[in-house]
């Protein structure tokens, strides 16, 4: 906690001053262009790998980056969706998953589930492995059959993303632009979703 409360220190006295007119003007404003959803996992930083301001990004993050389908109930992935898209008219929506990603790690190896009831069942709104893009990587080694279902499982919360109401209508208007992205930890890279052909390709530096 000691490097938190030295964080908070250090962001007062050094970031905050060059940013003090932005932070006033944000107080009474928030805007953000997109809606952003990504994993949980500490190494995922959306504004740092976006290098986004604040007020840029409204953020999401759940375990595995998950979206479940509408209508979910009293689900606080779906108000930020609805209040994002709704009200805040976000013009893009990012759905990112990345590398090493322990969520989709236990849904390919289902290793320690039994003692975790909480994750096992929010993890039933992941991708299944029968999304696996090639059923032959069954026999594949454990990270590359990871690789596969993050990819997969972006897909899926970005269909899963069309079942609400305030992004199905949004997009009807042509007013949102949905996204699915993987982010490489070691790397820093990203892979981008094409809808149309149903793959991935390298972001171009
Ligand atoms: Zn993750």
């Amino acid at each position: 906690m000691q490097e938190l409360t030295d964080g908070l220190r250090r962001f007062r006295r050094e970031a905050f001053p060059p940013r003090a007119a932005l932070f006033a003007d944000l107080a009474a404003r928030h805007r953000p262009g997109t809606l952003f959803i990504g994993c949980s996992d500490s190494r995922v930083v959306p504004e740092l790998i976006t290098q986004s301001e604040p007020g840029e990004l409204f953020v999401v993050r759940t375990a595995g980056n998950l979206v479940p389908p509408h209508p979910a109930g009293a689900d606080a992935v779906a108000a930020s969706i609805e209040y994002a898209v709704g009200v805040l008219g976000v013009s893009d929506v990012v759905v990112c998953g990345h590398s090493g990603c322990g969520a989709m790690t236990a849904l390919v190896t289902g290793d320690g589930l039994d003692r975790l009831p909480s994750v096992a069942a929010w993890l039933r709104h992941g991708a299944g492995v029968a999304d696996e893009p090639d059923p032959g990587v069954a026999d594949a080694p454990v990270e590359h059959r990871v690789a596969a279902l993050v990819r997969a499982n972006v897909a899926t919360q970005l269909a899963r993303l069309r079942t609400h109401p305030a992004v199905a209508e949004a997009l009807d208007r042509q007013a949102l632009t949905l996204h699915g992205w993987v982010y490489d930890i070691a790397s820093g890279t990203v892979e981008t979703y094409d809808r149309d052909a149903d793959r991935f390709a390298a972001l171009p530096c």
